[in-house]
C-alpha cells in the first residue's frame, strides 16, 4: 500500500519535470529569442530606409550620367541652327539643319545654348530647341534670360585658373575646320553659305580643340531653381591658317575667337522631383515612402523612421551658395507600423499557445493531482478500516474465546460465572454492533426508508433515558430543547441513531470534564437544528468534511488509542440525508465542537 502511494507521487512529479518543466523552460527561451528577433527587425529599419534612398540615388545619378555622356558625344559644332557635317563629300559645301533642332529634345532637357567669345566683339549667346517644342519661339526666349543670368553667375564666380586649368582636358580633339567656321560664322551672326568662298581652301583643314567635361551647375535665380551643364573649348594653339587666305571675312570669328560655352538647361521639375518620384515606385518596398519633407515640422516630430536625399549634392552639382544645396529635399520613409502589428501577432500567437500548452498541462497536473490525492485518500481509508476491523474483530473474538474456554475447562469459580458470561454477552453485541453497523452503510445507502412529519424534540426527549451513563458513572449529560419548535421531516430510527452516535462520539473523544456534553435543539436560520456540543479537542479544519467519509478516521490507526471503525458518522450523514437533513461539525466558541444536524421544516 505504501509502495503504491509513493508510486503516485512519483508519477505526479515525473510529469511536473518531464512535461511541465521543459515547456516552461522551452517558453521562456523562445519567448527570449522572439523579443530580440524584434529587436533586431526594429534595428534594421533605419537600415532599410538608408538603402532605399541609396537605391534611388543611385538611379537618378545613372540617369543624369547617361544624359550628360549622351549629350558629350555631340560634337561641338552641332550647336547651331546649320551645320556643315563632317561625312559632306563633293564640291559644294553641304549645309543643313543641326540634329539640335531636326530632333525631338530628349527628356531632362529644356533647350540648349551657345555662347562665342570673340575678341572685341560683346559674347553673343545663341539658344536652341528640339523639333517637338511647341511654340518654339515662346521656348527660346524663355531661355534667353537664363543663359543671360548664368554667364553673369560664372563670370563673377569661376576664377580664371578653374577656366583655364582644372577645368580643361589635355586631350585635343581634331575637328575639320569647314565644320567649325561654318558654326563660327552663324554664331556671330553671319551667313553660313558664306564659306562657300573659302569652302575648296578649308577643306581637309582641321582645327584642335580642348574641350572641357560639362561641369553641372545649380542656383536659385532669384527663388527660381536652376540646373545647368555648361563646357567650355577653346583652340588648342591658335587657329591653324597656314596656306588660307586670312583676310577671307569669314575666317574673321575664327582668327578672333577666345573661347566657346556650350551647354544645356536641365528640367529642375523632373530632375528633381517626378525622376525620383518614379524611380521610388520601382525600388522602394512596401514599407517604404518616399516623400517631400513636411514644411515646418522638426523632423523628430514627424515620428517614424526616414533616410534624407539631397538630390543637389548627390548629383554631383556644384553650388555657388550654400544654402542651395539642401533644394528639393527628400525624405524616405520607412513604416514600422505593419511590422510592429506582424511582431505584435506573432508574439500574441505565442501567449495564446502558450497559454493553451499551460491550461493543458495545468488541467492534467490537477486532474493526476486529484486522482493521486483520491487514490491516496482512499488506500488511507482501506488502510485504516483494515487495522480498525481487525483490531475490532479480534479483541471480542479473543475475549469470548477466553471466556468461554475458561468456562467450559471449569477454571472459574461459581461466583464469578455471572461476570464472565456478560463479559461474553458484551463482547457478542460489539461484535453484532460493528456488522450491524456495516449491513445499515448498505442499506441506507439503498434509500429504503421515507421520512415522516414529526415533532424532533419528542424524540430526542424519547431517547432520555438511554443514552444515559450507567449508574457507577455521573452524570456527563444535559438537554436544552426549544419548545414549540416546527414539525420536522424525520425518522425515528435516524433520529436515535444521529443523537447516540453523537453522544457516543462525544464521551469517547470529549470525555466530560467539568462541563456535561449538551444535547440542544433549536430554530436557526430556516432550519431545526440539532446539536450535540462537547468541550473535546475538537475537528481541525481539513478534516471536517472528511470524517463524513465511510471508513475515515483522524490520524492513524497504528497510533491510535481509541477503538472505532470510521463508521459512525458516515452513518450519521447517511440517516441524515434519509431526513432531507444536513450533518456537520463546527468549531464550538471557547474550545470543542458543534455536532449538527440541519432539519427540514415540513410545510
Ligand atoms: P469512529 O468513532 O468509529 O472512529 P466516526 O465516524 O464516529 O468513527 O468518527 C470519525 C472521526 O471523527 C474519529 O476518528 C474522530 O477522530 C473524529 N471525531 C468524532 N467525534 C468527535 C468529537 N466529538 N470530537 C473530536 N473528534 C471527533
Amino acid at each position: 500500500m505504501l509502495r503504491q502511494q509513493t508510486t503516485s507521487r512519483k508519477a505526479f512529479l515525473l510529469y511536473g519535470t518531464l512535461l511541465v518543466l521543459p515547456t516552461l523552460i522551452f517558453g521562456v527561451l523562445y519567448w527570449r529569442e522572439l523579443q530580440k528577433d524584434f529587436q533586431r527587425q526594429s534595428e534594421a529599419v533605419p537600415q532599410r530606409a538608408q538603402d532605399g534612398a541609396d537605391r534611388i540615388v543611385n538611379r537618378m545619378q545613372e540617369r543624369l550620367t547617361n544624359l550628360v555622356v549622351g549629350e558629350s558625344r555631340r560634337s561641338f559644332y552641332q550647336y547651331a541652327e546649320v551645320i556643315s557635317p563632317e561625312d559632306a563629300l563633293g564640291d559644294d559645301l553641304a549645309l543643313q539643319p543641326s540634329p539640335l533642332v531636326k530632333a525631338p529634345m530628349p527628356s531632362g532637357i529644356l533647350g540648349w545654348f551657345s555662347v562665342l567669345h570673340i575678341q572685341g566683339s560683346e559674347s553673343r549667346v545663341q539658344t536652341f530647341v528640339g523639333s517637338d517644342v511647341p511654340e518654339r519661339e515662346r521656348a527660346l526666349q524663355a531661355l534667353e534670360p537664363v543663359v543671360a543670368d548664368f554667364l553673369k553667375r560664372a563670370d563673377k564666380l569661376e576664377s580664371l585658373s578653374e577656366i583655364a586649368g582644372a577645368y580643361f582636358q589635355d586631350e585635343v580633339t581634331p575637328v575639320p575646320l569647314t565644320a567649325l567656321v561654318v558654326n563660327l560664322v552663324a554664331g556671330v551672326g553671319g551667313e553660313p553659305s558664306s564659306v562657300k568662298e573659302v569652302g575648296d581652301a578649308l577643306r581637309g583643314h582641321v582645327q584642335g580643340l580642348r574641350i572641357s567635361d560639362f561641369r553641372l551647375q545649380f542656383y536659385l535665380d532669384r527663388g527660381e531653381p536652376r540646373a545647368i551643364a555648361s563646357r567650355r573649348i577653346m583652340l588648342s594653339d591658335g587657329p591653324a591658317l597656314l596656306g588660307l587666305p586670312a583676310d577671307a571675312p569669314c575666317l574673321r570669328p575664327l582668327i578672333d575667337l577666345l573661347s566657346v560655352q556650350q551647354g544645356f538647361v536641365l528640367d529642375v521639375a523632373w530632375l528633381f522631383r517626378s525622376l525620383p518620384f518614379e524611380l521610388a515606385a520601382q525600388l522602394l518596398d512596401q514599407d517604404e515612402e518616399l516623400r517631400v519633407p513636411p514644411a515646418g515640422l522638426p523632423f523628430d516630430s514627424v515620428g517614424s523612421i526616414y533616410a534624407e536625399i539631397y538630390p543637389v549634392t548627390a548629383l554631383g552639382f556644384d553650388t555657388y551658395y550654400p544654402g542651395d544645396q539642401n533644394y528639393g529635399r527628400l525624405e524616405v520613409q520607412a513604416f514600422t507600423e505593419r511590422m510592429d502589428e506582424r511582431n505584435a501577432r506573432q508574439a500574441r500567437g505565442f501567449l495564446a499557445t502558450g497559454f493553451m500548452l499551460l491550461l493543458t498541462l495545468g488541467t492534467g497536473m490537477t486532474l493526476l493531482y486529484r486522482s493521486v490525492r483520491r487514490e491516496l485518500d482512499q488506500a488511507h481509508r482501506m488502510q485504516n478500516f483494515v487495522a480498525a476491523v481487525t483490531h475490532e474483530l479480534r479483541t471480542p473474538i479473543s475475549t469470548i474465546r477466553l471466556h468461554a474456554e475458561m468456562l467450559m475447562d471449569g477454571w472459574v469459580d461459581d461466583a464469578k460465572h455471572d461476570e464472565y458470561y456478560r463479559r461474553i454477552v458484551r463482547e457478542t453485541h460489539r461484535l453484532s454492533t460493528l456488522v450491524e453497523r456495516v449491513l445499515e452503510k448498505s442499506r441506507l445507502k439503498e434509500n429504503v426508508t421515507r421520512p415522516v412529519v414529526g415533532d424532533l424534540n419528542e424524540h430526542v426527549a424519547a431517547l432520555r433515558d438511554d443514552l444515559q451513563p450507567p449508574e457507577s458513572e455521573p452524570q456527563d449529560l444535559a438537554f436544552q430543547l426549544e419548545p414549540k419548535l416546527p414539525h420536522v421531516w424525520l425518522t425515528a430510527e435516524g433520529v436515535g441513531m444521529i443523537v447516540s452516535n453523537l453522544v457516543e462520539n462525544a464521551r469517547k473523544y470529549a470525555p466530560a470534564r467539568d462541563e456535561p456534553i449538551l444535547v440542544r435543539t433549536r430554530w436557526a436560520g430556516g432550519s431545526v437544528l440539532l446539536e450535540v456540543l462537547d468541550r473535546g479537542p475538537g475537528v481541525p479544519a481539513a478534516e471536517r468534511e472528511k470524517i463524513f467519509e465511510a471508513f475515515y478516521r483522524v490520524g492513524s490507526e497504528q497510533t491510535r488509542t481509541t477503538t472505532g471503525t470510521g463508521l459512525g458518522l458516515h452513518l450519521v450523514r447517511l440517516h441524515a440525508e434519509t431526513c432531507h437533513a444536513q450533518a456537520s461539525v463546527e468549531e464550538r466558541e471557547g474550545g470543542g465542537s458543534v455536532f449538527r444536524v440541519a432539519f427540514r421544516p415540513a410545510d
